[in-house]
Order: C-alpha cells, then structure tokens, then sequence
C-alpha cells in the first residue's frame, strides 16, 4: 500500500450512545462525519482496520467531472467548490490543484466517444474542449505518441489520498467526532424494525441513525440484513515513480497508461486499459446485470480465477451478533499489485512521452473497488430499514467526488435538503422491488 503522508491518532475507547453512527472510516464516511460534527450532532465512526487504508489511500487521486455520466456532473462541481475550501476547512494542505485533466484518444471511434459525451453534458456549460494533435503537442510537449486527439477539462484536478482522507479524519475529531479504529460492526441493532443501534465486536453502540459507508463490505453487510446491493470488485494496480522532470502538471488518461504528478514530483501512473475482475460467487448471483456495462469495456478486464474466489468462499454471508464477521477476518482489503500490468504501463507511457523512460519506480499497490451495474453510487436512504442510510458503490469514481458524497449522505440521514437532487443515487434503481427486502 502507499505510503501514508499524514499521523493520525484515533480514539481508544467507544461510547454506549450516540445519534449517528458511521460504519466505515473510508473518505466517504469520513466526510460525512465531518459535515455532521460541523453541525454539532454527536457522530461515531466505527473502522474495522485503520482509517483510510482500503480505497480512499489507494487511488490516484484524480477529481473529475469529465467521463461522468451527466446526471453525476453536478455532485462533482459540488466537489469541486467543496475541494477548493478543504485545506482552510480541514487546516492542512491535502494537494487539492486544479491543473486540469486530459484523456487521449488513439481510434477515431475512442473520439467519437469523447465527442459523445461532450454533447451529453452540453447542457452542464463545463470548460472541457475536444483537442488535435497540435493542442496535445503544446500541452503536453516531448511526446511521440499519434492520437486521433483527446479532450481536457482545465477545472479538473486531483488531491492527495495519502493526505486527504486522514487531515478530514482529524478535523472531524477536533470537531468533535469520535473515531475507533480496530472495531467492526457486525451488525445494526434494530427495534420494532428501526435503527436503534449497532453490534461491534467490542459490544452494543445505542444511536437513532446509521449511515452505511463500508465501501465494497456493504454489500456483505446489508445481505446479512437480506438487503441486495448489486456491486463487484475490480482490481487496480498503481505504481509511483521518484520526483522526476515530467512533462505537465495536467492528469493525462492514454487508452493504455494514465499519469499525474505527485505532490513531491514524482508520478502516479497506470495501465488505464487493465483492470483485473476477480472471479467470485457473487459474479453468479449479480454478474447478468453488469452485461449492459460490459458491451464497451470488455477488453479493460482481465479475468482471474484463483485465490479471491476461494477467500471470498470462505467468509460468511451470514451470521449473527455473537458470531466473528468477516469484517473481523479481514481489517485491510489489500490485494497484490499485477508486477507485469505496472510493467505494461510504463513501456506504453514511455512510448507515448519517453522522458518516462528515465523514472525510477519508489512503490507499487492495488486497490479494490466496489462497481455498481451503472457505475453510478447509492447514497439513500434504505427503505426497509428506517434509520439506515448508505453511501457505497463508488465505482472506482469516489474520491474526486467525496466532498460533496460525504455531505449528500449527512443531509440524508439528517433530513437536512440536499446539496444535489439525490434522485440518480437511489438504491431502488438497483432493486428489482424497490429497496424492500430481497
Ligand atoms: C487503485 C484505485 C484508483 C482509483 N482512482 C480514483 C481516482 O483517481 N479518482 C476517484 O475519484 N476515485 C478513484 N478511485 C475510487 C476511490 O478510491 C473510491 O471510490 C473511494 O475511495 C471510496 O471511498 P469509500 O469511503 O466509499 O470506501 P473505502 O475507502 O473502501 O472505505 C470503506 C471503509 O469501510 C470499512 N468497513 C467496511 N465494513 C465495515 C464494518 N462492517 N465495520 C467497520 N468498518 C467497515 C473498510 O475497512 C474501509 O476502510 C480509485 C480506487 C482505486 C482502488
């Protein structure tokens, strides 16, 4: 895993009540609890590993409206507004920059992809542009790469996840949230079917609301409710490269490679083409409605069958409060980095800008993400279980839009109004009958 840039020093103990609980202490629920302490309503978060050290730690750190779907692009301008005060917010630095993100596209027909969803959010008034060749050359100069053209988006950016979802963590507490770490939440207490608590593995926490943000443990942990929440995991590797003479300081995303600069000069970089699906159960029971998705990005994925499948096999799909969960028997979700995937990466960005031909590799990961069948997350209110609400299904898209997520979901348990119409979020779009119980 990455290196974490940022101390942080969580509560040891746990309080018997408190009005919400957050399970999971990834950026979403962190910022979730960060928006409910800044509103003066008590909040715990409960982190079965140490905080941040699944997605939120792992990812590039990319904040993007461009390639959303349109009805996403106003939870990422949210973002972006909310990005922009976070270091004075949060009284630290978290490498928020908008230098601009830049997508490269190789065939006519990966324009005409760009060019479609251009026209798709046309309607937003976004800065992003179609680029030639000439645009690619003078942004990016020194490369040697033939492209069909790209597009950019000047306002995109990128923050530090080494850094971001720690400085939120401590600002939360100072503010009055409570973090435990090492304390998994087994499952909610309920009374005459409300909330009216949680079950860790270190005993009972009393509270009215529970926001769910347990990343891909969510939907382990709502089936063990006898709720479904479509999502399956995708396997990403990254490598970081030592502080190096680059080319830009703009996120450039090739069909086959991706880089953006790190805070300290060097590069975070990835086989943009390669993602690995481990094979598992839940491929059988949900993977038909992943097929619509699939039509276009077949070849991003590499289908493994192994080790996932028989781990995943071997951990309960349910179980009950006196019972070791799974989320006791795994802390931290840290698959492998693929050596020969980073490898690929890097001949395929020394093609298209060989000045990366003299980069040293400092470290390597990969992080697993929790993709729902329209790529789109579920941040809602859970219908069958009143007092519940969940924020997971980020779809390896969460972190530029965790601002904005985390506030979403603290208006929703809160019953505050919305920073965004929630409507494209719902859980009921993903439920053959409604949110009610499968
Ligand atoms: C390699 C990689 C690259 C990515 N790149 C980008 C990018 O450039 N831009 C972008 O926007 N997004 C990116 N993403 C996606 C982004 O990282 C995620 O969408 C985001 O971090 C999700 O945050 P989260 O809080 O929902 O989940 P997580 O960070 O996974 O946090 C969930 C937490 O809940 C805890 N938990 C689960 N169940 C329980 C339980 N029962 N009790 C207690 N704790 C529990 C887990 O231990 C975990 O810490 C990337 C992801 C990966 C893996």
């Amino acid at each position: 895993m990455p290196r974490i840039d940022f101390p942080l020093a969580t509560s040891p103990d746990m309080p018997a009540a408190t009005t919400v609980v957050v399970i999971g202490g990834g950026i979403v629920g962190l910022t979730a609890a960060l928006e409910l302490a800044e509103r003066g309503i008590p909040v715990v978060v409960l982190e079965k590993g140490r905080v941040g050290l699944e997605q939120s730690s792992r990812n590039l750190g990319w904040a993007r409206k461009m390639g959303r779907a349109a009805p996403d692009v106003p939870l990422s301008l949210a973002s972006d507004r909310l990005w922009a005060g976070m270091a004075e917010r949060v009284g630290c630095d978290v490498g928020y920059r908008q230098q601009g993100i830049m997508y490269l596209a190789r065939t006519e027909d990966e324009m005409a992809m760009h060019r479609d969803w251009l026209a798709s959010v046309a309607h937003l008034d976004l800065d992003s542009r179609l680029l030639g060749q000439a645009d690619i050359d003078r942004l990016v100069p020194g490369g040697r790469g033939k492209w069909a053209g790209g597009i950019h988006t000047p306002s995109d950016g990128r923050a530090e996840p080494t850094i971001a979802p720690f400085a939120i963590a401590a600002a939360a507490m100072a503010k009055g949230a409570v973090i435990v770490e090492n304390c998994a939440v087994r499952m909610l207490s309920l009374s005459a079917g409300k909330v009216s608590g949680v079950v860790t593995e270190r005993g009972e926490i009393r509270c009215d609301r529970v926001l769910l943000a347990g990343g891909l443990w969510s939907r382990r942990f709502l089936g063990n409710h006898g709720i479904s929440l479509p999502t399956l995991p995708l396997i990403s590797s990254v490598l970081r490269t030592r502080p190096m003479e680059g080319p830009t300081e703009i996120a450039v995303g090739g069909p086959d490679f991706s880089f953006r600069k790190h805070r300290d000069g060097g590069y975070i970089v990835t086989q943009r083409g390669a993602l690995i699906a481990p094979l598992s159960l839940d491929h059988l029971l949900i993977g038909m409605r992943y097929l619509g998705s699939l039509s276009g990005n077949r070849s991003l994925l590499r289908i493994r069958f192994g080790g996932h499948f028989l781990r995943d096999l071997m951990l309960a799909r349910r179980w009950n409060a006196k019972s070791v969960s799974p989320f006791e028997r795994v802390r931290t979700m840290s698959p492998e980095a693929d050596e020969g995937i980073n490898a690929e990466a890097m001949r395929n960005l020394t093609a298209a800008w060989p000045v990366f031909g003299k980069a040293v590799v400092e470290e390597v990961w990969a992080g697993m993400m929790d993709i729902t069948p329209d790529s789109l997350p579920v941040i809602s209110p859970v219908a069958a279980i009143p007092g519940l609400t969940v924020a997971s299904g980020f779809s390896g898209h969460g972190f530029g839009t965790s601002p904005a997520a985390g506030r979403l979901a603290a208006d929703l348990v809160t019953d505050a109004t919305p920073v965004v119409d929630p409507t494209p979020y719902r859980l009921s779009r993903l439920t053959k009958s409604g949110d009610a119980k499968s």
